[in-house]
């Protein structure tokens, strides 16, 4: 049997040692506030038993993780459907890019870079009552933590400054795939990025993903073709224009997001989050990175 403390508390010490721990991202004001200093993880296994280091219990802001949990409440509310509006092809280009967008006519290619997200956003938009309220809910209820709540000091933040996301929602919206204003659309999609949470809350939000779609509690809020397809795309379109990078260097799925978070799983084993706040040139957490590549090099284990 693998001792997850020990390998995670062999791992701490070399990543916090590193001089190059990449830059905290500065582009939402807000974010540029948190020390680079910061390092946790968190690993929850399949017998629901943690494992620990650093500041596993403090919030940040999850950013674009969120889009794995905006995808997976879509997805069971519209079912194959979804696909219709977003692709799942990989699409090799930052997060942000738009020229794709353009070509391929307004269908994103997959629900994990804004475009897409942004499509997705707009369907719960359009399908739940209480859009960010409801949504909020179904995040309390993945992780079984009602504590959870917007920041709305960091979703103002982007509110100014989400130039480019105010583009991408423009062209959605004029290729006809987005049923709401922009203004609302955006609204969710700035709040949805805006929820602090702790790597030992994103364990357990992502819980479902490595147990076939139902949560610690054990309720299903996926099926298990859904969670294969839902962990398919975090491997291939979780990391911006470096999932292969990190499918090379990790063997997990996962996502990552601009506050320095990353969460990854082991389907039926574990499900474990990173942080550290310093970002690598492509916008995923440089540390967290080399962190779980030990892991899964250091346990030998994988999904390859
Ligand atoms: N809210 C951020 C944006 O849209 C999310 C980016 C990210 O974490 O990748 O720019």
């Amino acid at each position: 049997m693998i001792d997850y403390q020990k390998v995670l508390s062999e791992i701490m010490p070399r990543c916090k040692q590193s001089d190059r721990k990449g830059v905290v991202a500065s582009y939402i004001p807000e974010l540029a506030n948190v020390s680079i200093d910061k390092f946790a993880m968190h690993l929850i296994d399949a017998s629901k038993n943690t494992y620990a280091v650093g500041e596993a219990t403090e919030t940040f802001s999850i950013q674009s993780i969120s889009k794995v949990l905006t995808l997976a409440q879509a997805f069971a509310i519209l079912g194959s459907d979804i696909w219709k509006r977003v692709g799942v092809e990989p699409s090799g280009d930052p997060f942000n890019h738009l020229s794709l967008l353009e070509q391929e006519n307004g269908i994103p290619r997959n629900p994990l870079i804004n475009a897409g997200a942004i499509v997705v956003a707009d369907i719960l938009v359009s399908n739940l009552k209480n859009p960010k309220q409801d949504f909020l809910n179904f995040v309390r209820s993945l992780t079984d933590d009602p504590g959870i709540n917007f920041n709305s000091a960091v979703a103002n933040s982007e509110q100014r400054t989400g130039f480019r996301n105010y583009a991408t929602a423009n062209l959605l919206k004029s290729f006809g795939n987005l049923e709401n204003d922009v203004a609302t659309v955006l609204d969710f999609y700035f709040h949805q990025c805006a929820i602090p949470m702790s790597c030992s809350q994103l364990t357990k939000a992502f819980y479902p993903f490595m147990n076939q779609g139902k949560c610690l509690k054990n309720k299903t809020h996926l099926t298990q073709t859904q969670t294969k397809r839902v962990n398919s795309i975090m491997l291939t379109c979780g990391f911006y224009d470096e999932a292969g990078e990190f499918a090379f260097e990790v063997g997990l799925p996962g996502k990552s997001g601009v506050g320095g978070g990353i969460v990854a799983l082991l389907p039926g084993k574990y499900c474990v989050a990173t942080w550290s706040p310093g970002l690598n040139a492509k916008g995923n957490s440089k540390l967290g990175m080399e962190a779980l590549e030990k892991l899964t090099t250091k346990t030998g284990q994988s999904i390859f």
